[in-house]
């Protein structure tokens, strides 16, 4: 039997609403295996709903159209290091790990957390706002958490904005590192410009940054300047975890896809274990199911 860390403290959230469209593929049941603390959503792989205080609403917005997951081998680290015990934490061999946006209604605005890999490449960020009667117009604040493609990737389709109503805002680490990145950037460069005086950088030094009392907090290691933002008991931990289910059990497990191994691992057991004191919903773009696990 595995061991959840985090034992009892974690729960994945109920789901009030569900629904369904983009793919048509109607299940990715997954269970962690842990101890029963995660219950994850069985019925769809769409839009769920929960409802972080009386009047502020968070859906996640899955943007892959079925069950996603990762080989192991993501995992295995400089030089397979940690093959051994990858395998011996994830015998089925692969790892689930979705691709999640999350969209919060808060004082009668719609903020954005991402945008997944976009239309063109089979993204159904659009297709699950459209379920809820969200137009890509109707984004009143766009927040990004870090520049891979998986994450950006909706923000543009051909050379035109997905999102024209909506300010951006950008960690200004995470702008300047692709921005002299040269060929590598190119994409982050022509999509973070293409928003034009709706683009916003901040600094994590700045608390006043950010629209609706949201603050922006450094967790750097996925990238140079990868950001998780936090509302009320909200608290985005945009890629933290790439494979949950791995990576709670060994939370020095890192994927291919960590720039900096060391930072992303301080990164991670810092604020799981934030989260943890202070009780936070925790929203994850690659958690399995609906994306949410709750402190309790
Ligand atoms: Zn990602």
């Amino acid at each position: 039997m595995k061991k959840n860390f985090f034992g009892s403290m974690i729960a994945i959230a109920a789901m009030a609403v569900c629904a369904t469209s983009c793919g048509g593929n109607s299940s990715n049941a997954e269970s962690n295996g842990a101890d029963s603390t995660i219950v994850v959503n069985a019925k769809c792989d769409g839009v769920s709903e929960v409802l972080l205080d009386s009047v502020t609403v968070l859906y996640t917005l899955q943007d892959n159209a079925g069950e996603h997951r990762v080989p192991n081998s993501l995992f295995y680290g400089a030089d397979n290091k940690d093959s051994a015990r990858v395998e011996e934490l994830s015998p089925s061999g692969s790892v689930a790990s979705s691709i999640h946006c999350f969209l919060m209604e808060k004082e009668g605005k719609k903020v954005l957390f991402d945008t997944g890999i976009g239309e063109k490449a089979g993204g159904c960020l659009l297709a699950r706002l459209d379920s809820i009667g969200v137009a890509p117009d109707d984004i009143d604040y766009l927040l990004i958490t870090h520049f891979h493609n998986d994450h950006i990737g909706g923000m543009l389709r051909g050379d035109s904005v997905v999102f024209p109503n909506a300010e951006v805002y950008v960690p200004e680490v995470e702008y300047a590192y692709w921005a002299k990145s040269g060929e590598k950037g190119e994409n982050a460069m022509k999509t973070m410009k293409a928003y034009g005086d709706k683009l916003h950088q901040f600094s994590f030094t700045d608390s006043t940054a950010l629209p609706l009392g949201i603050k922006a907090m450094a967790a750097m290691g996925h990238t140079p300047g990868h950001a998780l933002y936090m509302s009320g008991r909200l608290l985005v931990i945009a890629d933290l975890v790439h494979g949950y289910d791995l990576q709670v059990q060994d939370m020095n497990i890192c994927p291919a896809y960590d720039m900096n191994p060391v930072q992303a691992v301080e990164s991670r057991k810092f604020f799981f274990g934030f989260a943890e004191r202070k009780k936070l919903v925790m929203a994850g773009m690659h958690m399995p199911g609906n994306g949410i696990l709750i402190n309790k």
